[in-house]
């Protein structure tokens, strides 16, 4: 066993701490000046190129890479990747993240491509993702290992992804650091292992939502990564500053079972259960229009629609977003068939009756009710915005009936609790309004700012 083995040099430097495998790959490749064909034959290691996800990028045979080298793998990368099935694809970049440091030494751990991850805890250097050299953005993982010859090789100019060339003397400098290593990103497995119900919730979001269609309000990616932020916080030390705030979060969590209903969102002894009702919305809908039109100004929000509906558009320029989506919101939930004169005076509303959301039925709490209806108003508030920047007059476009499902929610209408009762829970996430109190349209059980 020991003769065959000695046929590969380096044996030596196996595994550190939160490697991940390509890492590892690419060393022992360029010490032995094998190629990838050999890599495959020998070691049951291929890289995919055309992948578009880091976890799916590459894959090896375990156990011959045991019986070639005498390694044993730390399981942490594969404990990480495919835990969370549903959730990696969406917070671990495909391409490849990297400390230029690390990297002159050897080393890629697999948490760099975790876009939440902004700086290496070893040396606090910025996380990159483009060449050093000539400034091209890292291809995907497939590069890592480079040509053999080419350790971590950029794929544009061939010279070295990181700057400066690898060097096996700060490779040995890194290895005598092992520890270090272990303790630095140690915290970062202690949070994906310990933060279950966050980082659950946040599953739910990628489950229960089609976040491909989230594109015509924000970049998903970077919605989930603040959602992580929100619902599962990241060890301090690595807590992405970039990803804080601007995303409001309500929860619910209501008792349904109980002889006296707990919903905070009604007065005792009233049923949550309710389809989302007439006064819910002029209520609502009145405090919405307070705030957007603070000098009372109801005839003009009804003027707005009455100009979306009749033409479609409104000159958006020198218009307050607030008040054009305002105007948008209530054409898609007022009922079509009454006049511009009963939309002055918003406290007689009139409700369509429909929602419209993912999984929601007929019957909606009231409490969840209000966080869609907010939700679904953030959502068209963040769309308005768009149209304005781009300098377009302000426009109803072929996605209004579908907005409602644009809205990231996580809604389990009931189920039972360990405590034996029955219970709604769930959340809905939005960019925050500006300037709105959220006091007055929430009666908050928790919502973060
Ligand atoms: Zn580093
Ligand atoms: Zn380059």
């Amino acid at each position: 066993m020991a003769e065959y083995k000695s046929k590969w040099v380096g044996l030596d430097c196996g595994p550190l701490p939160h490697e991940s495998t390509p890492s590892l790959i690419g060393r022992f490749s360029s010490l032995n000046g094998i190629d990838r064909r050999a890599l495959r034959e020998q070691l049951g290691f291929w890289m995919n190129a055309s992948t578009d996800t880091f976890a799916r990028g590459f894959g090896f045979r375990e156990d011959l890479i045991t019986h070639e080298t005498g390694w044993q793998l730390p399981g942490d990368e594969k404990t990480v990747l495919t835990s969370r099935p549903v959730l990696v694809p969406w917070l671990f970049a495909s391409r490849v993240r990297f400390c230029p440091t690390c990297l002159e030494s050897g080393f890629h751990s697999f948490w760099f491509q975790l876009e939440s991850v902004q700086t290496c805890p070893l040396h606090t250097t910025p996380i990159a993702d483009k060449c050093q050299c000539c400034g091209q953005l890292a291809g995907g993982y497939s590069d890592l290992p480079g040509k053999a010859s080419a350790f971590y090789a950029c794929e544009a100019c061939g010279r070295p992804l990181g700057g400066r060339a690898f060097s096996w003397s700060a490779h040995d400098i890194l290895r005598s650091r092992a520890k270090q290593i272990d303790e630095a990103f140690g915290s970062l497995r202690a949070w994906w292992c310990d933060s279950n119900s966050g980082l659950d919730i946040v599953e739910q979001l990628v489950v229960q939502n089609t976040l491909v269609t989230w594109y015509v309000w924000c970049d998903a990616r970077d919605f989930l990564r603040r959602a992580t932020t929100e619902l599962a916080p990241m060890p301090q030390q690595f807590a992405d500053a970039h990803a804080q705030g601007q995303i409001t979060l309500l929860q619910w969590n209501i008792r349904l079972t109980s002889s006296r209903w707990r919903d905070t969102d009604s007065s005792r002894g009233r049923l949550p259960y309710s389809s989302v009702g007439q006064a819910l919305y002029a209520s609502m809908l009145s405090r919405l229009c307070a705030w957007a039109f603070p000098d009372g100004a109801g005839a003009r929000c009804a003027g707005d629609m009455l100009a979306l509906r009749e033409k479609g558009f409104i000159d958006g320029t020198n218009r307050e977003a607030n008040q054009l989506a305002l105007a948008w919101f209530r054409l898609l939930f007022e009922d079509a068939s009454s006049t511009p004169f009963e939309w002055i005076n918003t406290r007689r509303a009139t409700w369509s009756g429909r929602l419209r959301a993912r999984h929601i039925g007929a019957h909606v709490q009231r409490l969840p009710a209000r966080a869609i209806l907010l939700g679904v108003f953030a959502v068209m508030l963040e769309i308005t915005k768009r149209q304005q920047a781009s300098g377009e007059a302000f426009h109803l476009d072929g996605l209004r009936p579908t907005i409602p499902s644009l809205v990231p929610l996580v809604y389990q209408p009931g189920y039972p609790s360990p405590a034996g009762d029955e219970r709604s829970q769930g959340l809905v996430m939005f960019p925050s309004i500006h300037n709105l109190n959220l006091d007055t349209v929430w009666p908050s059980m928790r919502h973060l700012k």
